[in-house]
């Protein structure tokens, strides 16, 4: 008999009637003589909806209380889930995140799992009955109950898997796989058959919304095959594994896109130790997170520094930028946040020369400027113009023949 752990996400569990469709789902694999474990995240935007409610009351959203109301909507969706499945003759238990013993760190809205205590789990698939466990939630060392970040519920289906030594991971959602490119830009973009952890990992950071990065790469420790695809349809998805199990002919595998991206460039700083330690710690305290930096050459003991950081935080990296430059003696700085980042991914590049160069030329073929350039073994990211992001995904699907990759 196999084990499979199987996640469905939000928009799977949305009504009544698509429980009602994965539940048949669930009842095919066990009666295809699986044993089976599922992980559900709350039914369509609840968590949302929760969270407006909370800012409603003007409390403080970063603490304890708001995990404990967070917390609810996976509990919703994952009793709804075993009375229809009860229902239909199939036998299931849904636990929360703490009865199924899901521990986490005491670090709220955002914790990571520690460990997974699978006795309960272990009990009840051996009791001959379908468990369903609430995603996105675990219980502190003191208690409480954590929630593990937005998305989490796939953190929570990849761990789970890891602690009962799953033979399958499935992950299904509203998308069919792992594409190229977002098929909403590129018409002939490709699902991917497979893709390796570190490639999965890249484009879930660059916004490619398949799956939580966190999960992608406890996945990886893990060495657990993951396999995403979609909850309405019956077609094979797209396999996240080692690279090694993959050709490896394959230069570039995709193409990503993130809209999030504004630049903040400060002129004229001071070439001296310290300057960007007291730049970045300022953004650090501020709780800004930065994605790009770059500073340029240096000319009379000056230099320029550009970065990136995520939209929504310029407004908060604005007052932090002005003083600094007032602080370190810099002559000004300058804001935009019509930018956007494109990105190739692939895990054949780190043998493959010249990569970065295609990127560049198919980019100067249509006119398109880069703004800022940064790049890792397995990827090349420019940040351009926010208008020319489709015309630039469109490029570079077709320069790295991507609509001919399986
Ligand atoms: N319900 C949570 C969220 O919307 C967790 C998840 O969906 O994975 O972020
Ligand atoms: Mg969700």
């Amino acid at each position: 008999m196999s084990l499979i752990v199987a996640k469905f996400g939000g928009s799977s569990v949305a009504s009544i009637e698509k429980i009602k469709n994965i539940a048949q789902r669930i009842k095919d694999m066990r009666d295809q003589g699986n044993n089976v474990a599922v992980v559900v995240s709350a039914m369509g935007d609840t968590t949302d909806d929760l969270i407006a409610l909370a800012k409603a009351t003007g409390g403080d959203l970063s603490g304890r209380e708001m995990d404990m109301l967070l917390a609810t909507g996976e509990q919703q969706s994952a009793a709804l889930l075993a009375l229809t499945l009860k229902n239909m003759g199939c036998d299931a238990v849904s636990l929360t995140g703490w009865q199924a013993g899901i521990m986490s760190d005491s670090t709220y809205n955002k914790a990571k799992i520690s460990d997974i205590d699978t006795n309960r789990i272990m009990a009840e698939l051996n009791n001959g009955k379908t468990v369903i466990i609430a995603g996105f939630q675990g219980i502190s060392p003191g208690g409480d109950i954590t929630t593990l970040g937005r998305g989490g519920s796939d953190t929570s289906a990849v761990a789970i898997a890891a602690g009962l030594k799953a033979d399958r991971c499935l992950i299904f959602t509203d998308v069919e796989g792992v594409f190229t490119a977002d098929p909403r830009i590129v018409p002939d973009a490709r699902k991917l058959s497979s893709i390796a952890y570190e490639e999965m990992l890249e484009m879930a950071i660059l916004g490619a919304a398949v799956m939580q990065p966190r999960a992608v790469e406890c996945a990886m420790q893990n060495n657990i095959d993951v396999e995403v695809l979609c909850s309405f349809k019956n077609n094979p998805g797209t396999i996240i594994t080692e690279v090694s199990n993959m050709e490896k002919q394959k230069v570039v595998s995709g193409v990503a896109h993130d809209y999030n991206c504004a630049k903040v460039a400060i002129f004229d700083v001071p070439d001296q130790p310290g300057i960007a330690k007291t730049l970045f710690k300022a953004l650090a305290e501020g709780g800004i997170n930065v994605d790009m930096v770059i500073q340029s050459a240096m000319r009379n003991n000056h230099n320029d520094i550009a970065f990136t950081i995520e939209r929504d935080d310029l407004s908060k990296a604005l007052p932090v930028v002005n003083e600094l430059v007032k602080k370190i003696g810099a002559s000004g700085c300058s804001f935009g946040d019509k930018v956007a980042k494109v990105s190739i991914v692939g895990a054949g590049m780190q043998t493959n020369p010249g990569v970065a160069a295609d990127m560049f030329e198919a980019l100067a073929d249509e006119d398109i400027n880069i703004h800022m350039i940064s790049t890792s073994e397995i990827r090349v990211s420019c940040i351009i113009d926010e208008e020319l992001t489709q015309k630039a995904v469109l490029a570079l699907h077709k320069k790295f023949a991507l609509s001919e990759l399986e």
